[in-house]
């Protein structure tokens, strides 16, 4: 028991909780509304009441936004208004009494991503994560590499096309206007006749495979962008592996396959054969990892 940690996943709505063992494996699950008007402190005391029956020796965290990882404080958070400022470390560190990390969402997916599915083995990793936004994680020679402010690895939001997509973020042209779940939904408007109702990524992929010509090219094109925003994150890091996690990487060669095409035309050929591109089947990554990454740093 005592190899046991706490995975937290807080999105805008729910929040997933989950008991995980070391291998990744997650023994017990329990969702929660977020409530985010209700307050940071509210939604702590909530998270610990149930995770107090379980057994465990860390707490993982991982928020969608940017997040200070040494003192575990929101700097600024799209989805949950208010909650900036708030120390979770402290908070939960208190109510439970274990060693608390907090971090990044989709770090923190990417970290479980890179344990369970990669075994640790490759020394750089570029991981994406793909759903309704695109997050993304930077592993260099086996860390999770943070950055100067804690914001490294944005992929989806470096720019492919200065006069392209409106973005969530405002700008134009980011890599999520293309290949988030509000980007492929605007390319099935535009390449269907008739888009699946309701339009997830999930019916756009059995279409595809089903034969539609214009869902073909949603993933053609969704594909393509992801290479794109690969390749420059490619030539930028030379890393061993790829990993794509989430919803729209259960597209699979749908996906993988433009951009492979991207990859085999550049001119710089080493770092792009080299690479290992690996998509994983889905599962609650962000809890997985959360866990995972508190045992790094529990004593
Ligand atoms: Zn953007």
């Amino acid at each position: 028991m005592s190899e046991l940690s706490v995975g937290i996943d807080v999105g805008g709505t729910y929040a997933k909780i989950g008991l995980v063992n070391e291998k990744g494996d997650v023994l017990r699950s329990e969702q929660i509304p977020t409530d985010p008007s209700k307050g940071p402190a509210h939604f702590v005391r909530r998270a610990a009441a149930i995770v107090q029956a379980w057994k465990f020796k860390s707490v993982g965290l991982g928020l969608a936004g940017g997040v200070d990882a040494k003192t575990g404080t929101l700097l600024f958070v799209p989805n949950l208004k208010g909650w900036t400022g708030f120390s979770f470390k402290k908070a939960f560190e208190k109510s439970l009494g274990v060693t608390v990390i907090v971090d990044n969402d989709a770090n923190v997916a990417v970290w479980g991503g890179y344990v369970v599915a990669l075994k640790k083995k490759p020394r750089t990793v570029v991981g994406v994560t793909l759903g309704t936004g695109v997050g993304g994680g930077l592993i260099i020679d086996g860390r999770l590499h943070r950055g100067a402010t804690g914001s490294a690895g944005e992929i989806g939001h470096l720019t492919l096309e200065l006069d392209g997509p409106r973005c969530h973020c405002g700008r134009r042209g980011c890599l999520e206007a293309y290949a988030g779940t509000a980007g492929i939904q605007r390319l099935a408007r535009e390449f269907m006749r008739r888009p699946p109702s309701p339009l997830t990524p999930k019916a756009l992929a059995d279409a595809a495979l089903a034969g539609d010509r214009g869902a073909r090219r949603v993933w053609d094109t969704v594909g393509a962008r992801l290479g794109q925003g690969l390749a420059n994150v490619i030539l930028l890091l030379n890393p061993d592996a790829v990993l794509l996690l989430g919803g729209v990487a259960r597209a699979g060669g749908l996906v993988l396959d433009p951009a492979r095409r991207v990859f085999a035309a550049q001119p710089f050929r080493e770092p792009f054969e080299k690479v290992r591109v690996s998509a994983p089947a889905d599962r609650d990554w962000g809890v997985v990892g959360a866990a995972l990454l508190s045992r790094e740093r529990r004593g």
